[in-house]
């Protein structure tokens, strides 16, 4: 399952196949070959992270930047699905980056993907 872009870039995590495109910006997410909702797949993915800060005026797509760290080794695998470097979009209102470690999320909306 790709968009056909050559340079999009696709990863195993589990049963989850994540869709980079780099072309879009867009994060794609499959499970047994149908889409997989993209709340259904960061709770999956990212359920387990804990909020380590918040931090503001960052070169987010929203206001702020929730800051999370993994709560696994299966949550540092999780985030091997989002190539660093920039945001993704994985819906329209919920941005994702990875930065070392960690687990960027932006949203115009406030939301929480993990406990904490
Ligand atoms: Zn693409």
């Amino acid at each position: 399952m790709d968009c056909g872009h050559p340079s999009c870039e696709v990863t195993q995590v589990d049963d989850i196949e994540v869709v980079a495109c780099r072309v879009l910006g867009t994060l794609g997410w499959f499970r047994y070959g149908r889409t997989l909702a993209s709340d259904v797949a960061v709770r999956l993915l990212f359920g387990d992270f804990d909020l380590v800060a918040e931090l503001e005026a960052v070169s987010a797509p929203g206001r702020s930047a929730l800051v999370y760290r993994p709560g696994s080794r299966r949550g540092r695998r999780s985030l091997a699905c989002l190539p660093p470097g920039r945001w993704w979009r994985a819906s329209p209102d919920l941005w994702l980056c990875r930065d070392r470690g960690l687990l960027l999320v932006s949203t115009p909306v406030r939301v929480a993907v993990g406990a904490g």
